[in-house]
């Protein structure tokens, strides 16, 4: 905790009031673990090591509480419970009920929701559960009534065939890939873009900025029955009210997957406009991101989706993971504190002295800059490749990843792009300064180095460079630890 240590200690990750008791426990876990397999507990121990000892710029990742964590290992991991709270498929799921019941309260006053599903394993579950449950709601339900039928096991097979044809016949539109958008919103490789008719809308090339005007005039065209809005490379924050709006004028439902930056939302410092969960009629998200949980999924939704989105479980997902649905009850109650709103306000801030950092030392960022917590640094300045970016600054212990800038050049696997987010580092306790330092350790590393004839992946690193680097970063490190006071 450097300069900002009024912010810092306002934004400290839960869990140094009870560390001593977390590292009795883990010590205890981990002498288990050894006396049954001892490899395991040995790479859990470096695993440790290892997040305390590197620059985590992964804007997708988080460290969770150990109360979060510890939540994960008990014996909730071994009770089927298909179906849902009061209702299912096996006896005695009495405690799933209490701890579901919770984390879906939690996240309904969290969100301000009307509904919350909290049984969905990760992102992609949870956007499929809200995909089926729009169609559903949108196809099935009035195919369905038009048939005359309650449910489909009372259609005649060639009833249910031409129902499933319907099904199978909607249209989506979503974001493009290479401009921020998840391969979940329609992506052909993802069972997304083949369950639906896909097309995607872009971003302004001259600003890198969505243009609202073309994806209304897209929505026109198109006639989507789902538009998805939502991110995971997209610098700047989304009117989802104006999205609402295209989505009303064009008979859609509006879908937010707010995976990314859900930890925004809670923490309010996207309110209004820019808070998805009163404009969209459905909102995904995953738990372990912004939001600082158990690695897993939310769906949110209104009254009108919520008896579908509430079937997820069989309908598109295996038996809930009852222990993870307890943490994330722990992690939601954490985000409900008043430390939280601290916190998401921090990683905005520090995403703006990132990009800050990096436009002083001449770094081109989409968008030139950020408004939330990430920052798309394009590498191409420097004469490198993201693919060559990402394992150069790995060399030198900074952890980020590769990633497309818009209609970029060097395609998805190479890309001419590296993400870097700020929720993590967060959490560690780093303030404004620390996150000017990381970029000018993020600089030195580029501007050290050098492709390697015309390859896009291979790099020289200049003599010392990684040295150099490795060492200033573990002054930040040491500056801001990783579960300060957890010894095993
Ligand atoms: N949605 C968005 C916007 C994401 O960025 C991601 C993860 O990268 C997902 C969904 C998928 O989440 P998960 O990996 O938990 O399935």
């Amino acid at each position: 905790m450097t300069a900002d240590s009024t912010v810092s200690s306002s934004t400290a990750a839960p869990g140094a009031e009870y560390a001593e008791t977390a590292s009795a426990a883990y010590r205890a876990a981990l002498e288990v673990i050894e006396s049954v397999e001892p490899r395991v507990a040995a790479a859990t121990r470096k695993e440790l090591a290892d997040q305390r000892d590197s620059l985590k710029l992964i804007a997708s990742e988080n460290y969770a509480s150990p109360a979060v964590l510890l939540t994960m290992g008990t014996w909730f991991s071994d009770k089927y419970a298909e179906g849902t709270v009061g209702h299912r498929f096996y006896a005695a799921c009495q405690n799933v009920d209490t701890v579901e019941a919770l984390a879906a309260e939690h996240a309904r006053e969290l969100f301000g929701a009307p509904y919350a599903y909290a049984q969905p394993h990760s992102g992609i579950d949870a956007n499929l559960v809200a995909y089926w449950a729009i169609l559903a709601t949108r196809v099935e339900a009035p195919g369905l009534a038009e048939l005359g039928a309650k449910h489909v096991n009372d259609l005649s097979e060639a009833d249910w065939e031409k129902l499933r044809a319907k099904l199978g016949n909607q249209r989506l539109l979503g974001m493009s890939l290479d401009t921020g958008g998840h391969l979940t919103h329609g992506f052909r490789p993802n069972i997304s873009g083949k369950m639906f008719h896909q097309r995607q809308y872009g971003t302004d090339p001259a600003t890198g900025f969505i243009d609202y005007d073309a994806v209304a005039a897209a929505a026109r065209e198109f006639k989507p029955l789902v538009l998805v809005a939502g991110y995971s490379a997209y610098p700047r924050r989304v009117n989802f009210a104006k999205m609402r709006e295209i989505a009303d004028e064009v008979g859609a439902t509006l879908m937010v997957d707010m995976a990314h930056f859900a930890g925004l939302v809670a923490g309010k410092v996207f309110t209004g406009d820019e808070d998805p969960v009163p404009h969209a009629h459905v909102t995904t998200t995953t738990t372990h991101k912004s939001l600082r949980g158990p690695r897993g999924g939310l769906v949110l939704a209104t009254e009108e989706y919520a008896p579908a989105v509430d079937k997820g479980c069989p309908m598109v997902l295996g038996g809930p993971l009852s222990h993870v649905m307890a943490a994330k009850a722990v992690a939601l109650a954490e985000a409900r504190r008043p430390e939280f709103r601290s916190y998401a306000q921090a990683v905005a801030d520090n995403a703006q002295a990132l990009a800050d950092g990096f436009l002083k030392r001449d770094g081109a960022l989409v968008t030139g800059g950020t408004d939330n917590h990430l920052v798309l640094l394009d590498v191409t300045s420097f004469g490198l490749t993201g693919r060559q970016a990402e394992s150069a600054l790995l060399d030198a212990g900074i952890v980020t990843n590769r990633n497309a800038v818009p209609a970029d050049p060097n395609g998805a696997w190479y890309t001419s792009g590296i993400r870097l987010g700020t929720p993590a580092l967060t959490t560690r306790g780093f303030g404004a300064d620390d996150f000017d330092r990381v970029a000018e350790l993020v600089v030195d590393v580029l501007k050290n180095t050098q492709p390697q004839g015309t390859s896009k992946a291979k790099y020289t690193l200049a003599d010392g460079t990684a040295e150099r680097v490795h060492s200033a970063a573990a002054e930040l490190l040491a500056a801001n630890p990783l579960y300060p006071g957890l010894t095993l």
